[in-house]
């Protein structure tokens, strides 16, 4: 089974319901952090949570989740569906 992490988004106006990291997946690569600082932190098992899913705007989320190398991102919008990675 997959380590999933699912964090809700409230941020008004946001397309972006949802964000799921696969903790399987994360390397520790800090590239969303890099991104995303305010979203992003690294937990200590030196996996990414997100200390607040809504401390950036879309476009600023989904280049988060762009810059990750193994695509440990999962955004869904607000019908539920997964608009990253396609
Ligand atoms: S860029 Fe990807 S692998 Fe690196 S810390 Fe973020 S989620 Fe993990």
């Amino acid at each position: 089974m997959a380590d999933l992490r699912e964090y809700p988004r409230t941020a008004e106006g946001s397309n972006i319901s949802k964000v799921v990291v696969d903790r399987d997946l994360c390397i520790a690569a800090v590239s969303c952090i890099a991104v995303a600082g305010d979203v992003w932190e690294l937990d200590d098992e030196n996996k990414v949570v997100a200390k607040d899913a809504n401390a950036a705007d879309d476009a600023t989320l989904i280049a988060s989740a762009e810059a990750c190398p193994t695509k440990a991102i999962l955004l869904f919008d607000n019908s539920g569906a997964q608009i990253f990675p396609k």
